[in-house]
């Protein structure tokens, strides 16, 4: 019996099946990465049925608990349950045919090949028999176990027609290559570049979701390499295209910012599974084509490119259709934020310095600190020391400086009400002048971060603006 169908879930699927007359396989994901030996967090089953796939899954649902919900997509004549961590999916065979112009196909009932053949890639279309006479049986009419071998991605039909007809399959393919590390065979990474521009049919949606498929691999660049060599990135991602190339004047030439920005991206990926943090890591220079400059003097600067890009990501995001919420404000801000320890690390560092550092990153400080290492990606060994040398007295100080101030979730020890109910004003401008006083006063450390000496300082700041604190104030 291959070693792939184990589990018990398949056996029962197997019972079942046979009483129904019907036939069943596991075809796609579950299969390859059994083959692959990769280890799925996600127990995604997908099952293929000749006959109806909805009623295998009730009655198979129905033997193993009968108080297992089954969700039915009668529309595409689907259905699915989860028992313990398997979600199991089951699909009548179908046999499809596109127009063009929409991803959506004709579909009618077919064989078990038929099916396999409506598949993206032949790695994708390997089915075990879950049937009596042949449980266990590989079939694999593509030579999909060639390609697990060779680790290739390939189209079990024509290449050009498999992309024309849904797209999407072309970013799914970027997105294995750099899942599984293979590589896309030549005929159908050329059908890739053909068909480019068809990937405009597709909703942003889908294309998020399987770029960030992409961003959450070992080594992300893989994917965003084949995307921009197919022409794919210059549509679904122009500003990321955009930060290619490198420019010469007088003999000096500036980094190519998009390999820079990949080299970041994979650097974080080492360190963190936080997607939004490797979202920060490609975005960081998003803005450096739009604020070049080159000068004899200085030779080449981008200044602001760290505020115009954190000003770049909410349109980003809107079209990629990411999340726009406190993700978004969280990629934005590390951003905004990423030269501030760099530009520390090469001063004199003063306390008033990482407090307004820590003030503004909050609890993101960590994420930012990563995000700067990432960022160096000089070839010069000693450089390279020398910066990551420099960013651990930096986060030292941050230490020393958050355990004696505790700034980091910086809440004002003397309230908007508290100066209100002192002088006895209606909220407006003094107030805000006060508050601005005290909160740079502690940043600064002319003050500890106190209600008493904040307090002291509010009854000052009054005066000044000709303000007299109420004769029973209790706090006074
Ligand atoms: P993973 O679950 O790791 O993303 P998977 O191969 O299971 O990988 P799914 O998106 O879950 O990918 O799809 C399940 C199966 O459905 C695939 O293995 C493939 O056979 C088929 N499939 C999915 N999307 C397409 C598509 N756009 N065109 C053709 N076949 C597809
Ligand atoms: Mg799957």
């Amino acid at each position: 019996m291959n070693i792939c169908i184990n589990d018990k879930i398949f056996t029962i699927i197997s019972e079942v099946a046979s009483g129904e007359s019907a036939e069943a396989y596991v075809i796609g994901g579950w299969v390859r990465d059994c083959l692959l030996d990769r280890n799925h967090p996600e127990k995604d089953i997908d099952i293929v049925v000749t006959g109806s796939g909805i009623e295998l899954a009730r009655k198979t649902a129905d033997k193993i608990n009968p108080r297992i919900r089954v969700s039915v997509f009668r529309n595409f004549g689907t259905a699915m349950f989860r028992w313990g961590d398997y979600e199991i999916e089951f699909v009548g065979a179908r046999k499809e045919s596109y127009r063009s112009g929409s991803r959506k196909p004709l579909v009618e009932d077919g064989t078990l090949e038929d099916d396999q053949r409506r598949r993206d890639f032949t790695i994708n279309a390997l089915a075990i028999s879950l049937n009596k006479d042949t449980y266990g049986q590989l079939l694999d009419p593509f030579g999909g176990m060639d390609d697990l071998r060779k680790k290739i991605i390939r189209t079990p039909l024509d290449p050009g027609m498999t992309f024309s007809d849904d797209p999407l399959r072309m970013i799914r393919a970027v997105r294995f290559a750099t899942q599984l590390r293979f590589t896309v065979e030549e005929k159908t990474f050329k059908a890739l570049s053909e068909n480019a521009a068809r990937i405009r049919i597709v909703s942003a949606e889908r294309i998020i979701a399987e770029i960030n498929k992409i961003m959450m691999c070992n080594k992300p660049s893989v994917g965003f390499r084949l995307l921009e060599k197919s022409g794919l990135l210059a549509i679904i991602f122009p500003e990321l295209d955009n930060l290619k190339g490198v420019e010469k004047k007088d003999g000096r030439a500036h980094k190519d910012n998009f390999l820079h920005s990949l080299e970041v991206l994979d650097n974080i990926a080492l360190n963190t599974d936080n997607l939004w943090l490797r979202w920060a890591a490609l975005l960081h220079d998003i803005a450096k084509p739009l604020t070049k400059k080159y000068t004899r003097e200085t030779g080449w600067s981008f200044h602001g490119h760290e505020y115009r890009g954190s000003k770049m990501i909410p349109d980003i995001f809107r079209r990629l259709k990411l999340p726009l919420n406190e993700h978004m404000r969280y990629v934005q801000k590390l951003v905004d934020l990423h030269l501030r320890p760099i530009v520390l690390s090469q001063e004199e560092i003063t306390d008033s310095a990482i407090r307004r550092l820590l003030f503004e990153a909050g609890d993101d400080i960590d994420d930012l600190m990563l995000l700067c290492e990432a960022d160096i990606t000089s070839k010069n060994e000693k450089r390279k020391m020398k910066h990551l040398e420099n960013f651990a007295i930096v986060r030292e100080k941050l230490r020393e400086i958050e355990e004696k101030d505790a700034i980091r979730n910086f809440q004002p020890p003397v309230t908007g009400e508290e100066i209100i109910s002192t002088f006895g004003i209606k909220p407006g401008k003094s107030v805000g002048i006060i508050k601005n006083a005290i909160r740079d006063a502690i940043l600064d450390g002319i003050i500890p971060n106190e209600h008493k000496a904040a307090r002291d300082l509010m009854l000052r700041k009054g005066r000044e603006l000709g303000l007299t604190p109420l004769e029973n104030d209790p706090g006074a």
